[in-house]
């Protein structure tokens, strides 16, 4: 008879679990070969399982950030299976368990060399490379050429279907962005969404109409609320007056649209974020960090994108920015500082906070039935917290990552 080796159980107690509607005190969380079997109240724990001891504090979901460059010096864009590892072992040390590598602006062969290096991890598929990666978002090079931000001009582009076919073909986009102004950008939406992709509409300057035509053809969230998108003022520039319904109108006035935050207290205000929260609710608003190679790094001029002709920035170790403008070139800090800023700087309760830097972008990039939340049947991607939201130690498929 062969007797098949002890099942690894894994429990974690005393602390309160953090649940996608409400908070659970006393909660004990029990996990088996890499998955969550059961979420309940305390009770006689089993026997021969692994404690985790939460000390008090919260018992949560690992993290899911759909939009996300890099960190500890490494961008995904790099294009090398050792940087797409460097960020997400980063990424993972402030709560991130599940990751969509986000592509800069670059040319066809860098874009080519970043889709490869992320499957390469993805296949290997090992704990120690630290954040798993979902799939990647296809994110530039498809910007409006006056919304192309921090990015290098030279490697945005409208969309092209020979390129861009020859990219989906690699199986590994999840996420797709599309400026909807943009000749093409209909074919576009409607090819990422047949290959089941969320589709995005960022770096853009397009009005009502052009995104009502990118909602037919299944784009359904917009990147980086308030950051390169068109605002009214900017519409009247690109065609006078009568002044037209922007980009944020059309995602508040549409119940099928999300978006997203970047909750580090410098790109928007306590206000902005507070009105974000209240208008689209936490089903439909995601914190995403779109954190560069900065993160984890001491202040100083990094490249943002590609090590080797992406555009310089700057950090000084709380934003990225563009040296010498002044305009704001993407976070430095992780997705456990954008649930502590949305917690102290809106009126949103820990488990809305919660879900919308977990279960919310997992329902958005349809992997919600495997990560996102603390459930019967999802993988063991767990963190505790301590009471002041500082992330203490971090399980991916039930494996101790900060040990
Ligand atoms: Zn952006
Ligand atoms: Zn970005």
């Amino acid at each position: 008879m062969i007797r098949s080796p002890r099942a690894p159980l894994l429990v974690f107690h005393n602390g309160t679990a953090v649940l996608p509607d409400k908070l659970l005190a006393d909660a004990v969380v029990v996990c088996k070969n890499g998955r969550i079997t059961s979420v309940g109240h305390a009770r006689k724990l089993p026997p021969g399982a692994t404690l985790v001891d939460a000390k008090g504090g919260y018992i949560a979901p690992g993290f899911v950030d759909i939009h996300v460059h890099g960190g500890d010096g490494a961008d995904f864009m790099d294009g090398t299976a050792e940087a797409v590892r460097t960020a997400c072992r980063a990424h993972a040390r402030h709560g991130t368990t599940t990751i969509f590598p986000t592509t800069t602006t670059g040319s066809p062969a860098q874009l080519f060399a970043m889709l490869k290096a992320c499957a390469e991890v993805q296949r290997s598929g090992a704990v120690a490379d630290g954040a798993s990666v979902a799939g990647v978002h296809f994110y530039g090079p498809y910007f409006a050429p006056d919304k192309v931000g921090c990015h290098s001009q030279a490697g945005r582009r409208d969309p092209e279907a020979r390129e861009y076919r020859r990219h989906f073909d690699t199986g590994i986009i999840r996420i797709a962005t599309c400026a909807a102004e943009l000749p093409g950008a209909e074919a576009f939406y409607r090819e990422a969404t047949r290959r089941g992709c969320l589709v995005t509409c960022g770096h853009s300057n397009a009005r009502w109409a052009e995104m009502a035509r990118a909602l037919r053809a299944g784009m359904r969230h917009v990147d980086h609320f308030w950051c390169a998108m068109s605002s009214v003022a900017s519409l009247r520039l690109r065609y006078g007056t009568p002044m037209q319904a922007s980009m944020e109108q059309f995602v508040l006035a549409h119940e099928a649209m999300s978006t997203e935050v970047i909750a580090d207290g410098c790109h928007l205000s306590a206000e902005l974020l507070e009105f974000a929260y209240r208008q689209l609710g936490p089903r439909r608003l995601c914190l995403v960090t779109d954190a560069n190679r900065a993160l984890d790094m001491p202040p100083g001029r990094y490249r943002f994108g590609c090590g080797t002709d992406g555009e310089w920035i700057e950090s000084d170790g709380r934003v990225g920015f563009v040296p010498g403008g002044g305009a704001l070139a993407s976070s430095v800090v992780g997705l456990d500082t954008m649930i502590r800023n949305m917690k102290a700087m809106t009126s949103a309760s820990l488990p809305e906070v919660i879900r919308m830097a977990s279960l919310t972008p997992a329902e958005r990039a349809g992997v919600a039935a495997e990560v996102g939340s603390l459930a019967r049947g999802k993988r063991a991607d767990v963190l505790v917290l301590s009471r002041k939201l500082l992330v203490k130690q971090v399980f991916l498929r039930g494996e101790n990552i900060a040990a």
